[in-house]
């Protein structure tokens, strides 16, 4: 049995707003599962070699539970379009890129290299509409220490001419690519693009395949008013965005949803009833100008929300800067609510980043028992202090300040996947 002792000060989200901290305390796995978190070193472990980073922070890492690997090199470009017009004019020319192979694997790696060294380990991530592309992703995350889902973009209409496939050909290389899936740590996730680039007939064998191999399902709902328009002209015979997702079979307790800004109580109520996934992606959803996602009211109503840095309509990868987008998001929000809504405090933003998608992944919220170890260690001795400041307010600072190379080390599955030179 490989023990593995991590000391410093270990800060974890166990519920929704409340963050345990443990000071100058002992985190440990056995075989990459957590065993506890100890103030004192327990007798059993005495002797053994521990990893001592002193006054450092250590935490849970980050789950980005929505973004588009083939967007990375578009970080911080195009941000001047609403959503569908951005989609044809940047987005997928940039994704019909991925085609070419080395291409796809020079982006995939830079991605990895930079999910890791950020403390995102866990993701669920679209690709692009291409098998190999998609393989290539998969892989250089599963070499990088990432874990998670990535899919095979699934789009037969409303592509343009050089990205989009036939029905014929998306249902057989969807097919073709779960056969050549042979990861550890990253599965596949059916993902239809969004419901107007796939017509009835995909989204019926998508729905179809999803049931036959029990898959989970990512998508997009209700993000911009235009968007949900044009899903009502297309499908008149569903009164809401959410109900061509029902219609075929692809609404359940694995689904994933992206944005969401503008579902009403009745769309919310849908989520809530049949287990939905929210991901909230506030800076992309600034950056497209598409509207501030009524969060507060969907976590009042027992939905589950969790964040995504959805790169690249959002412009930073690192989840400590989503967590802050969220948080001021939800002060918009609050604005627009005439202050009858609360806005997110840091620990809950933090619970919705590092603790909300465990159940996704098969574990409990928090560094629980159990567990597989995600974790990330933080250095802030540099930062200046007027006062002698407290481990909740340093952690509350490296949300939205942080020396530089402050990530010391990270780790996923229990294994070190990145380590500060
Ligand atoms: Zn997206």
């Amino acid at each position: 049995m490989t023990i593995r002792i991590i000391k410093g000060n270990i800060i974890s989200a166990p519920e929704f707003g409340r963050i345990r901290i443990t000071e100058h305390g002992y985190l440990i796995a056995a075989d990459g599962k957590i065993k506890g978190i100890y103030q004192d070193l327990p007798q059993e472990y005495e002797g053994l070699a521990a990893e001592d980073y002193g006054d450092a922070l250590v935490m849970q890492s980050f789950a980005d539970m929505h973004l588009h690997g083939p967007q990375y090199p578009m970080i911080g470009m195009n941000m001047d379009m609403p959503l569908l017009d951005w989609l044809n004019t940047y987005t997928f020319p940039t994704e019909a890129r991925f085609k070419d192979k080395d291409y796809a694997k020079e982006i995939s790696r830079k991605l990895a290299a930079e999910l890791a060294a950020n403390g995102t380990t866990r993701i669920c991530m679209f690709s692009s509409i291409h098998r190999e592309g998609t393989l290539i992703l998969m892989e250089e995350l599963e070499k990088a220490g990432i874990t998670g889902f990535v899919g095979k973009v699934n789009m037969d209409r409303f592509g343009g001419a050089d990205y989009q496939e036939t029905t014929e050909e998306s249902v057989s290389e969807t097919i073709r690519w779960l056969e050549e899936c042979h990861f550890d740590h990253i599965k596949p996730v059916l993902t239809p693009r969004f419901t107007p680039c796939c017509s009835d007939a995909l989204m019926e064998k998508l729905g179809k395949l999803a049931k036959e191999c029990s898959l989970p399902i990512q998508s997009h709902l209700s993000e911009n008013t235009g968007e949900i328009r044009w899903v009502s002209e297309l499908h008149p015979d569903c009164s809401q965005y959410w109900e061509t997702y029902l219609k075929y079979g692809m609404w359940n307790e694995r689904t994933l949803m992206a944005h969401c800004v503008w579902s009403d109580e009745r769309e919310q109520k849908a989520m809530k009833d049949a287990g939905v996934w929210v991901v909230h992606c506030a800076a992309s959803n600034e950056n497209l100008v598409s509207g501030f996602a009524p969060i507060r009211k969907m976590l009042n109503g027992g939905v589950k929300v969790v964040l995504g840095s959805d790169i690249a309509a959002g412009d930073k990868l690192s989840m400590f800067e989503n967590i802050a987008s969220a948080v001021r998001a939800s002060k918009a929000r609050r604005i627009m609510d005439d202050w009858k809504t609360d806005f997110l405090t840091i620990p809950e933003a933090f619970y919705l980043a590092a603790s909300a998608a465990s159940a996704f992944f098969g574990d409990a919220p928090g560094f629980a028992p159990g567990n597989s170890l995600h974790a990330v260690v933080l250095e802030d001795d540099e930062l200046p202090s007027a006062k002698p400041l407290s481990v909740m307010e340093r952690f509350e600072r490296c949300i939205y300040r942080r020396q530089a190379n402050a990530v010391r080390a990270v780790y996923s599955e229990g294994k070190k996947i990145f380590e500060r030179e």
